[in-house]
């Protein structure tokens, strides 16, 4: 399985948010996309859901362009958007169901797919539940089992630890690193929040809508100078017109 980002450029009217951005992801595993906020990768994550069109450039998966066939590799992809879209007043139950007949799963198969993934997330005692009892972190994994309903074997996940405290994001990422390593799934994991990231990590650093590093995590610490990540992620895109003439 290979993703293949090819010289895509995004502009909202006069602002431009993605700029000749170019990538591959290759099968399998945990792939970070950071940014700070306003980088673009809510904008590169709505071309690669094609809730936005392609105004230039190209995507592929496994070298068929997704305007091509559309429906075909959208069912590839499992997504978990950087707001949370579950509905708070239905059960989790509910709320997979729909999912599920969304995704033409049958009803007979439908339960066993939920019941299945959401143990996958330690969340099977919560099924009966409504939404709106579960904490933060639990609506975030109901969301990742949802998006694993239909067995993908792409998963976007924009920023989904956000507003989590630091042990529940934690084990959120760890749940997913998880998944990658059961299901060869490839994870597209949105964030700029560096302690979610292992410096052996791959990883694409978008800054102001182009990519600023495409490799290893530790790649940040080598073109910043910087010891940790976190400081290498400040440098890299706090100051980036250091330099430059005014
Ligand atoms: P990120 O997800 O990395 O925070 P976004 O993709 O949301 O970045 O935004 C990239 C840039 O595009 C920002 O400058 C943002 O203000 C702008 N932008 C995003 N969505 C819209 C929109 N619907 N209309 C106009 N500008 C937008
Ligand atoms: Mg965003």
């Amino acid at each position: 399985m290979t993703i293949t980002v090819e010289n895509i450029s995004f502009s909202y009217g006069p602002r431009q948010a993605l700029k000749d951005v170019s990538f591959s992801l290759n099968t399998g595993g945990f792939h970070a996309l950071l940014g700070p906020n306003g980088a673009g990768k809510s904008t590169l994550f709505s071309l690669l859901t094609r809730l936005y069109q392609l105004q230039s450039g190209e995507i592929t998966i496994d070298e068929k362009s997704i305007k091509l066939q559309p429906a075909e590799l959208m069912q590839r992809l499992g997504v978990v958007f950087q707001q949370s879209t579950l509905d708070l007043d239905l059960t989790v139950k509910q709320n997979l169901l729909y999912h599920a007949s969304l995704h033409g799963i049958s009803s007979r198969n439908a339960l066993p797919r939920i019941e299945t993934e959401l143990s996958r997330m330690e969340m099977q005692d919560r099924l009966d539940d409504k939404v709106r009892s579960l904490n933060g972190g639990h609506r975030r994994r109901v969301e990742i089992a949802r998006a694993l309903l239909h067995q993908p074997d792409i998963m976007l996940l924009d920023e989904p630890t956000v507003g989590l405290d630091p042990q529940t994001r934690r084990s959120l990422n760890q749940h997913v690193r998880k998944l990658c390593e059961e299901d060869n799934l490839t994870v597209l994991w949105a964030t700029h929040l560096m302690e979610e990231i292992n410096s052996d990590d791959p990883v694409i650093l978008l800054h102001k809508g182009a990519v600023k590093i495409n490799g290893k995590a530790s790649e940040l610490l080598n073109q910043s100078g910087a010891n940790n990540l976190t400081d290498a992620f400040h440098i890299l895109t706090e100051n980036p017109e250091m330099g430059a003439p005014a």
